[in-house]
């Protein structure tokens, strides 16, 4: 039987996992997905990590213990950074990530606690799947393979978000599974930004993207803009972060404002994030600036109320109808 290896579905997920799948499934692994987040996730992840963590945290823990008598290993690396561009890294609770999950839970097989820091130079990203690699007595050339097989199968993702299909939806494609198509005539544009596990985890928020496309909305999203174009928004954006989302989610909303005049923003953010604190002022700031672009910020944590959400939203599209003479 072949060595499994788990990813958890939460956080750095929706934003690589083609990559390290593919990777693993090269070397000859058995890749196991924790299943998509339900009540008894977020119920376990509460038990399994500390009071103050923020809910995606919280859920990373549940995802976690799902897959504890799953797997032989679960994958949790130390993402530091994941391009060139200074003074850029990812949250300290990415950093510390392993380290939290080790001391918080108990009875987990080994943890590949891999460290990506690829500010380090050409090639890091080789030499941390060769090292992977070797870990599991893979030849160079195997590693060679797995690691290029990795690299188109991102590549392939990101030309999938690039044609406006959410992570989920691209994924299912690249699993062969049929993508579920918009079911609204899409008058209103909306720019729904945030995290990418705040707003592509369907449990936690309530499933957002599905009611406002229910509601006849146009829903783009950070991913959906191709990372090239991001990095350029960099000028535009007068005070750049330090956390790597961050900068992803305030460039995102420069260039919607900029280039296809969305009709209104949601910011959806995750109760007791620091980052995301300047990251919601931020957006506020440059909608007003550029035209007055309504905006409205979701704040999720574990007590989300699908019924409170739900009215939100019907509120904040009927205003718009009523300001574009829709209805
Ligand atoms: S950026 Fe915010 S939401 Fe994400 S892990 Fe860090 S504190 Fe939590």
């Amino acid at each position: 039987m072949s060595i499994r290896i788990g990813i958890p579905r939460a956080l750095a997920y929706y934003a690589y996992f083609p990559f390290w799948k593919e990777f693993f499934q090269g070397l000859g692994l058995e890749v196991v997905v924790s299943q998509a987040t339900t009540k008894q996730i977020l119920d376990n992840g509460i038990k399994e990590s500390v009071t103050d963590a923020c809910v995606p945290i919280k859920l990373f823990h549940g995802h976690v213990y799902s897959l504890k008598d799953k797997v032989d290993y679960i994958f949790i690396p130390r993402i530091v950074s994941v391009n060139k561009e200074k003074m850029v890294t990812f949250c300290p609770k990415f950093l510390g990530l392993p380290n939290m999950i080790k001391s918080s839970m108990t009875g987990l097989p080994p943890i590949l606690d891999t460290r990506i820091d690829l500010k380090k130079g050409k090639g890091e990203l080789f030499k941390v799947c060769y090292r992977l690699g070797r870990k599991f007595n893979a030849g160079i050339f195997s590693i060679i393979k797995a690691y290029i097989s990795g690299r188109k199968a991102q590549a392939r993702y990101q030309r999938l978000l690039n044609s406006q299909l959410t992570p989920i939806e691209a994924l299912n494609i690249m699993e062969g599974e049929d993508t579920i198509s918009p079911e609204s005539k899409q008058e209103l544009i909306f720019a729904v930004l945030g995290f990418p596990y705040t707003v592509y985890d369907k449990f936690i928020n309530v499933d957002i993207i599905s009611k406002l496309r229910k509601l006849g909305i146009k829903v783009l999203t950070a991913e959906m803009v191709p990372p090239k174009v991001l990095l350029q928004q960099a000028k535009k954006v007068p005070k750049n972060l330090f956390w790597n989302f961050g900068n992803q989610v305030v460039r995102a909303a420069l260039y919607y404002l900029d280039n296809f005049k969305v009709d209104g923003i949601i910011h959806v953010t995750a109760f007791g994030c620091g980052p995301d604190a300047m990251v919601d002022k931020m957006i506020e700031l440059e909608a007003k600036q550029r035209g007055k672009v309504p905006f409205m910020s979701i704040t999720i944590d574990e007590h989300t109320g699908e019924a409170g959400i739900a009215t939100r939203l019907e509120a904040f599209v009927d205003m718009l109808v009523l300001r574009r003479g829709l209805s």
